[in-house]
């Protein structure tokens, strides 16, 4: 069955769906995106993402053609139109098509361009994966400087995937100046001792919204939370691992370039924080 997907003001069959040859998405990668899950039809931490957002526009100097009301709507619609019960939607909002290639941006008054789209995921939150756990490989971080703003200039996380992928791994964790960054499309955490490590907020990193909640649940369930960057040593060498991620929720990391962490298996601190993620997103679903 062929998606009904957004663009520009229009429903439309995935098939019809046009955006310009000129669009700055296309020629520059200058554009923004979120991902929001669906859990029981309706969309988690929406708020976030939609805050996010706005974060990004404003730091590129980019418009919005919508208001964030108006986002709510499309991605209720959208969730509707595909009968989306677990799943993503995924948002791109660019600087519009300019009449040219050039590398100034147009003028003001050039429409942005906003596709939306969804993916249905059957069985995202039961995922077999976060039962057994994944495998990392590290990798040097070849990024541009502003990771803290959500743009689709995702050529070099592609190229991290692929190198695990080559490796027998599912992800790769990205290391600057000796210290892990993120995942290629998560944010990564490591437990030792009982505290939870994650490398603290700033330009190096996207500020992800999972990892927000994750942490916010975490301290109300009394656990030490410790924001502060952290080694591949380290990570080889501590009790349990995860990533966090809009599409992941919370997944263990049992294997880092080959070698068990803990003892190779998901840990009770992975397993307990995706469990209470999972229960209180669904609750506050909209
Ligand atoms: N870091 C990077 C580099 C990402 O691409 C993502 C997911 N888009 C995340 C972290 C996780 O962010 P979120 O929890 O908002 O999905």
């Amino acid at each position: 069955m062929s998606r009904t997907v957004y663009v520009n003001g229009q429903y439309l069959p995935e098939e019809e769906a046009k955006v310009s040859i000129f669009d700055r998405g296309f020629l520059f990668a200058d554009g923004v995106y979120e991902v929001t899950s669906v859990l029981g039809g309706k969309l988690v931490d929406f708020a976030g993402h939609a805050r996010r957002l706005e974060r990004s526009l404003t730091e590129l100097d980019m418009a919005s053609p919508v208001d964030m009301d108006e986002l709510l709507e499309i991605h209720r619609q959208l969730v509707e139109k595909n009968e989306i019960d677990e799943g993503l939607i995924y948002l791109q909002i660019t600087r519009g098509a300019a009449a040219d290639r050039d590398f100034a941006f147009p003028p003001e008054d050039t429409p942005p361009t906003i596709v939306l789209f969804t993916q249905s995921k059957p069985g995202l939150a039961d995922s077999p994966a976060a039962k057994t756990g994944i495998k990392v490989i590290s990798i040097e971080d070849q990024r541009w400087g502003r990771r803290d703003i959500k743009t689709v200039q995702l050529l070099y996380p592609s190229m991290g995937k692929m190198m695990a992928k080559a490796a027998g791994a599912d992800d790769a964790w990205m290391v600057e100046d000796g210290f892990v960054t993120e995942g290629t499309s998560n944010n990564a955490y490591i437990v030792k001792n009982g505290t939870i490590i994650t490398r603290h907020l700033g330009n190096e990193i996207l500020h992800g919204i999972t990892r927000a909640a994750v942490l916010r649940f975490a301290r109300e369930a009394q656990m030490t939370v410790e924001e502060r960057p952290f080694t591949i040593d380290e990570a080889k060498d501590a009790d349990e691992a995860f990533i966090t991620s809009a599409s992941s929720f919370v997944m263990p990391v049992v294997d880092m370039d080959g070698q068990a962490i803990g003892s190779g298996a998901p840990g009770p601190v992975s397993a307990r924080l995706r469990e209470i993620y999972l229960d209180e997103m669904r609750k506050a679903a909209v």
